[in-house]
């Protein structure tokens, strides 16, 4: 029997995938590159935007339509199994906290049964982690997590905290470094909330993660600042080590006070700015990565002022941007809702803001030189990432082609608003 298992949204939902895949093959169960050749098709599925939803349940109807095989997981199979039902009545539905019992899920599926296991059951899945020798290695740390904000659908999907063992991670990570892997990528909703429910955090992890033997980066994923005070101490500690990128994603979200406290977000304005300081004044050359979220529903012309403020203020070296939009379970749908008008002049505007910031902060780093880990490689460059995990591109027709794995010294000839652009050589 062939799988194809397609995977929508964040390095969380890649790295359950591969975890997916595991538990298949480990059953007998092969995977294969295309929906064409599979016996069934495993739909890994995200929740946290609608144009998303849209693309996926457009493509869930086509499947149906054409007699497939499916098998939905994923967030919206834990937030929105009344949407998978409406656009593929015959798919059968797992929550990917069932991994345990997708391989008998898909052979039912293919002999006919529907099946829907729909329960948020608290299983350590690390134990399915088996590596690839990929260069990259993603590693999931824990299901959910323990905030509840306001304009989150993942929360339906993926529920409370619940960590997976320490040592399950560690081996994960030693397994992947000793099969090849140079980048570690620790993910989850929130690696910030990593181990609270099981008296330990991300600091002690990563720490104990960058005492393992090897040539290799960690890049900790995207970190709710909530739980940060808890052991900011530690984090900057442990970031100081040459394994650990230094790289912090950090949403801030809103730079207004008011509407962080309907996002439910439990840190000030100020808070943040204060954390972010002292992250940079102690951890040389970090990188802080934000996400905004514009246009939530209770954010006036003077909080939208207050968000642009805080961002020239703190002049993040990345910003992601996002337009407030309704999800089907979050509290904020509820709200009075801004014109979609508003909501694209200020995303707009903050666009242009975060364009010119970040060519800014890139531009100083021209004439500089940087290690970098080779990563990713296309018809016109090959790219990778700095110690700082900058984005960084060597273009093939201006420079010796770095390999990919390898780690090289590049001098940084140009810049734009999203990547250093560089030459091998010192
Ligand atoms: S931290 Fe907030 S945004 Fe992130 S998954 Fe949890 S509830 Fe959603």
């Amino acid at each position: 029997m062939k799988a194809f298992i397609e995977t929508y949204g964040c390095t969380f939902n890649q790295a359950d995938s591969e975890l997916i895949a595991n538990a298949l093959q480990k059953d007998g169960i092969e995977t294969c590159g295309s929906a064409e050749e599979a016996d069934i098709i495993i739909m890994n599925t995200c929740t946290v935007k609608g144009a998303t939803q849209n693309r996926i349940t457009y493509r869930l109807a086509n499947l149906e339509r054409k007699g497939k095989k499916l098998l939905v997981t994923g967030c919206m199979a834990g937030a929105n199994s009344d949407i998978i039902e409406k656009f593929a009545p015959s798919a059968s539905i797992a929550t990917t906290q069932n991994i345990a019992s997708m391989p008998s899920i898909a052979r039912n599926t293919v002999s006919g049964s529907r099946v829907a296991m729909l329960e948020k059951r608290k299983s350590d899945r690390i134990g399915f982690y088996n590596p690839k020798g990929s260069v990259i290695a993603k590693i999931p740390l824990s299901d959910g997590c323990l905030s509840s904000c306001s304009f989150c659908e993942t929360k339906f999907a993926r529920g409370s905290l619940n960590s997976f063992s320490e040592q399950g991670i560690l081996n994960a990570i030693a397994y992947s470094i000793r099969n090849g892997s140079k980048e570690i990528e620790l993910t989850a909703q929130d690696t910030g909330a990593y181990g609270i429910d099981k008296g330990t955090n991300i600091a002690e992890l990563l720490k104990k993660a960058c005492a393992i033997d090897g040539d290799y980066r960690i890049r900790v994923g995207m970190l709710n600042p909530e739980h940060l005070h808890k052991y900011m101490g530690e984090l900057i500690e442990a970031l100081q080590s040459e394994h650990a990128y230094k790289f912090l994603h950090l949403p801030l979200q809103s730079g207004s006070d008011s509407v962080l406290e309907s996002m439910r977000r439990a840190y000030t304005v100020e808070k943040y700015l204060e954390m972010a300081r002292e992250i940079r004044s102690r951890v040389k050359g970090i990188t802080i990565e934000t996400d905004i979220i514009v246009g939530y529903p209770n954010e006036t012309d003077s909080d939208f002022e207050a968000t642009i403020n805080a961002i020239n203020e703190f002049r993040p070296d990345v910003t992601n941007i996002s337009k407030f939009a309704r999800r089907p379970h979050a509290s904020a749908s509820r709200m009075k809702q801004l014109p979609n008008e508003t909501i694209n002049e200020r995303s707009s505007e903050l666009s242009r803001i975060v364009r010119a910031l970040q060519a800014e902060n890139n531009a100083k780093k021209v004439g500089e030189t940087m290690q970098v880990l080779f990563t990713e490689e296309n018809n016109a460059s090959v790219n990778g990432r700095s110690d700082s995990y900058r984005q960084v591109v060597v273009p093939k027709r201006d420079s010796e082609i770095p390999a990919i794995g390898s780690r090289a010294k590049v001098i940084i000839y140009n810049s734009t608003s999203n990547a250093l652009y560089a030459r091998l050589g010192a």
